[in-house]
């Protein structure tokens, strides 16, 4: 700024003196050029003088010399022109011209003259350029007669023109333009000092038509390369013509001043801004270090050099008299002070970022190799099924590549078998706030073309602000075709196909409420003799085919229409009806050819003994079960008498009222036991296979009958169910069961004790009330009590069942689901209900050494109770090699007479084990 200010200012000033110097030149040109016309002005005065007195010396003639011209012709002498004699009126009276003269007096000029002499009395002088330029006096005389004359004298202003050019030294011309100019023309130049510079001159100036009729005027003219100065005057005028005189001179030397002034300017500036600079330099040198210094600071802040920086700025403490750049060292000194903060801070942001990127990527591949290794489909979907992430199983089972599965979608392989609806309808639900979470089982249909089952749980994500859907998916299809094996042996007897016990009830009691109107409904019972000593002849696989074949033999000859099934061991059973109004029974079918049949397989050729027992079915009983029953003990009566015979009971005395009175017998005396406490509890021991000990004991009852047997439970357990005595019987045994384990507890014995509660029990609306009282009085701990629900009973209703099996839970103890496999229905089923223990049903266990079906369905069985969180206890293992067989398939729990048989308290040994397990 300074640097700026002073070169203005000098440059300024320069300008300045160039302007005075053009200025006072100006003036000296313009005054010098005043002066030239005063010189003019007084020459020609001078000149109008001469002629003046000239004009004394002429004789002014008579009257009569006048009118005779010839006679008084004034002598003219050098230099003059002509001479008139006018009259005071103007009107010429004589003349002497010089011989060859141009010279014209004009009427306007001798009007003029004549006008001014008379308003001025005196003589006057004009010059003017016509013809030729002339300079003319007009004096006014008195003749000698008194006549009033006018005396003319004129005389070329060549005279005029090298007077003043000798006088002054400077140019003059005189001229002529037409009076309508505005601006001159030079129309003729009559009269010049130099003729050929001035002509020129004035040719340039007039040429160029910006110069005014009066003034001066500087010029450069280019031909003549010189400067003028000129100054244009009017002399007079005559009509339309205009007479000027124009004084001109060289100023050329004003040029070379104002060059001179300019390079003065130019020389003085440049002298200026280098001393300025110099000076500027030489002030602010120190600075400017500074400044560079900080300027080298900047480019180390990028690079993180603070220390360097530090070193390089060199702020000391704060001066107390500091300029700006000691503010800016401070400041920098700040700024890099923060930066290295910040430097520290970032990068310490960096190293943690760092981590949480690596720890977020190990997590992110732990995920997807969890995800990727997991037996799971797990798809990510938004509701209309655009997969967004899908892991490796769901790609491998959709056919998908390994890259993202844009535009691919989950109802194209997720599709619902049995109805239209697709998966994404189906799940429309799950946005709203009160579903977040769905189940159910899909098909998934794969790219292979395979169907799959498979169980998925849904559940509503917020990703990125967006709804989408997490879709993860067990596969089922090999539980869920073993469940339906497993469905169907539940129905179904395992060796023969046909009917088991289970299924045959419900079938017959559905046939007996649909037909016992209008039909004859009856039984047939069969039994192979002694098939416990053919399997011990033969051989259990024997068995079998000795079971199939009857089984056959039984279809073929029986009526199309009959219900027929295993009901036990070498036990068959068929319902046979025939319309009232035919008057038909079975006795019509001549079943005794039936009691003997050649059993012929391999080597074997066998006749087998079959007894047969027909009852018929009458409105006095309570329903199949009561009809089996009773056939049940005349088959065990006529098997006393006579093997392989037809007994129809009805015609033999041995009819259903001669039942139902053994049963009133047997109630009897199961109340009396109940009153006078001769309900006996038998123990059976329950081996751990981790720890080779008993760690419960199996409750069984026993009634002890008028003459000290002890009666099974299978003769009085459906009576006592039939006449509502089963809760009785159950709180009893519960309550014998709690004393002992308080017992057991005292003494130190933390042996458990299973104990079996049926559904009526469980059933009765103060069951929970007496649960808890009876534990709190008998002082039994809860946490080593298992009660055994039969799994048919418990499985009926759901959410009952639940609600019933939360009693034990709720007061701490454990629940087993007792004779699993028998009545099965589902396993996803058995995962809603809080069970502990599966006890996997005897009948599965007794003949597994031997059966490998057997072992399948059990190996089967286990791993799904394990899968639910479920542990197993098995019952019926009678042999080692069943034993061996169960403990490798990985049961927790082994119960049979392998290990021991049900024993009164006082011959059970709990310190038992199993050599080598
Ligand atoms: P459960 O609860 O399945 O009891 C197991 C049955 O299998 C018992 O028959 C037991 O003696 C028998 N058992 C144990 N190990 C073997 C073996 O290795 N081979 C064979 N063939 N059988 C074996 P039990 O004592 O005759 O009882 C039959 C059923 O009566 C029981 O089946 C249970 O459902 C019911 N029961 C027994 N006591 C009670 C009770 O106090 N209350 C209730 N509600 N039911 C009871
Ligand atoms: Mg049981
Ligand atoms: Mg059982």
């Amino acid at each position: 700024m300074l640097f700026l200010a002073v070169t203005l200012v000098m440059g300024g000033r320069g300008y300045l003196s160039f302007v005075q110097t053009v200025n006072s030149q100006r003036e000296k040109v313009e005054l010098d050029l005043s002066q030239l016309e005063a010189t003019f002005h007084a020459i020609h005065q001078r000149s109008s003088n001469e002629l003046f007195r000239l004009a004394d010396q002429l004789r002014v003639p008579a009257e009569n010399e006048l009118d005779d011209g010839e006679a008084f012709a004034p002598s003219l002498i050098s230099g003059i022109e002509s001479i008139y004699y006018l009259s005071n009126t103007g009107t010429i009276l004589n003349s002497s011209k010089q011989a060859g003269s141009n010279e014209y007096l004009s009427e306007k000029q001798i009007s003029d003259a004549v006008d001014i002499l008379r308003r001025e009395q005196r003589p006057h002088a004009n010059l003017s350029c016509l013809l030729q330029c002339f300079q003319s006096v007009f004096i006014p005389v008195i003749a000698d007669d008194g006549r009033e004359l006018i005396i003319n004298i004129n005389r070329s202003a060549t005279l005029l023109i090298q007077d003043f050019y000798e006088i002054t030294g400077a140019d003059i011309a005189l001229f002529s333009v037409g009076k309508e100019s505005d601006v001159l023309a030079v129309d003729k130049v009559f009269v010049a000092s130099n003729a050929e510079i001035i002509s020129s001159v004035l040719v340039g100036i007039l040429k160029s038509r910006k110069y005014s009729s009066h003034g001066n005027h500087i010029f450069f003219d280019s031909i003549l390369n010189g400067l003028y100065s000129a100054r244009f005057f009017p002399l007079s005028s005559d009509g339309d013509i205009i007479s000027y005189a124009a004084v001109l001179q060289d100023q050329s030397h004003i040029r070379a001043l104002i060059i001179q002034a300019l390079k003065d300017i130019v020389f003085s500036t440049v002298i200026t801004l280098v001393l300025v600079v110099l000076l500027i330099a030489l002030i602010l040198k120190p600075s400017l270090n500074r400044v560079m210094r900080l300027a080298e600071v900047l480019p180390l802040l990028p690079k993180g050099r603070f220390s360097d920086a530090k070193k390089l700025n060199k702020a000391n403490a704060k001066k107390k008299f500091s300029d700006e750049i000691d503010v800016l060292q401070y400041t920098v000194n700040e700024v890099v002070d923060s930066l290295e903060d910040m430097s520290a801070s970032v990068s310490q942001h960096r190293d943690e970022l760092r981590l949480k990127i690596e720890a977020l990527t190990e997590a992110k591949l732990f995920n997807e190799l969890i995800l990727d290794s997991s037996p799971l489909v797990v798809v990510i979907h938004d509701r209309d099924g655009v997969i967004y992430n899908i892991n490796k199983l769901g790609r491998e089972l959709a056919g998908l590549s390994s890259s993202s599965p844009v535009a691919a979608n989950i109802n194209n392989w997720v599709k619902n078998e049995h109805s239209s609806k697709s998966l994404s309808s189906a799940l429309a639900n799950i946005f709203d706030s009160t579903s977040k979470k769905m189940q159910g089982e899909m098909a998934f249909f794969t790219d292979s073309g395979h169907k799959l089952y498979f169980l998925w749980t849904h559940s509503c994500l917020q990703i990125n602000g967006e709804s989408r859907i997490l879709s993860m998916g067990v596969d089922i299809t090999e539980r869920k075709e073993t469940a339906q094996s497993l469905y169907w042996l539940g129905q179904h007897d395992r060796i023969t196909g046909l009917l088991n016990r289970g299924s045959f009830t419900e079938s017959a009691s559905e046939a007996i409420a649909k037909y016992h109107d209008s039909h004859h409904i009856e039984l047939v019972m069969f039994d192979i003799d002694d098939f416990a000593i053919f399997n011990d002849r033969f051989g259990f696989d024997a068995g079998d085919c000795l079971l199939n074949s009857l089984a056959a033999y039984l279809m073929q000859v029986l009526p199309d229409h009959c219900l027929l099934a295993r009901t036990g061991s070498g036990e068959f059973c068929a319902i046979i009806q025939h319309a009232k109004s035919t008057g038909q029974s079975v006795k019509d079918l001549s079943l005794e050819s039936l009691a003997r049949y050649i059993f012929i397989h391999n080597d074997i050729h066998e006749e087998i003994c079959i007894s047969i027992v027909v009852d018929c079915y009458d409105e006095s009983l309570s329903g199949i079960d009561e009809l089996i029953s009773n056939s049940t003990s005349t088959m065990a009566k006529v098997k006393s008498k006579i093997k392989g015979s037809l007994y129809y009971a009805a015609e033999s005395g041995d009819s259903s009222k001669q039942q139902r009175q053994m049963k009133y017998r047997m109630r009897e005396q199961l109340q009396s036991a109940l009153a006078d406490n001769r309900l006996v509890v038998f123990y059976q021991p329950i081996l751990d296979l981790a720890s080779n000990s008993i760690s419960h004991c199996e409750c069984l009852v026993r009634m002890l009958d008028s003459e000290g047997e002890f009666i099974s439970p299978a003769h009085f357990l459906g009576i006592a169910a039939e006449s509502g005595l089963m809760p009785q019987l159950d709180f009893s045994v519960m309550e014998k069961a709690m004393r002992q384990q308080r017992i057991w507890e005292d003494s130190g014995i933390h042996v458990g004790l299973s104990i079996n509660i049926t559904a009526f029990t469980l059933e009765q609306a103060d069951f929970e009330a007496r649960l808890v009282d009876m534990i709190s009085r008998t002082g039994a701990n809860p946490a080593r009590l298992i009660f055994e629900v039969v799994e048919t009973d418990a499985l009926e209703n759901l959410s009952v069942a639940r609600k019933l099996l939360n009693n034990f839970k709720n007061v701490g103890a454990k629940v087993a689901l007792d004779d699993f496999g028998i009545g099965f229905t589902s396993f996803e089923y058995v995962r809603e209900l809080p069970v502990d223990y599966i006890k996997i049903d005897q009948s599965f266990i007794r003949f597994i050494h031997e059966r490998e079906s057997d072992q399948i369905l059990v190996r089967s069985m286990v791993e799904m109770s394990h899968n639910l969180g479920k542990k197993v206890i098995v019952e019926g293992v009678e042999h080692r090699e069943a034993f061996d067989i169960v403990r490798e398939i990985g049961v927790e729990c082994v119960q049979g007479y392998y290990v021991c048989r049900p024993v009164p308290i006082s011959a059970l040994d709990l310190s038992l084990s199993i050599k080598g397990a």
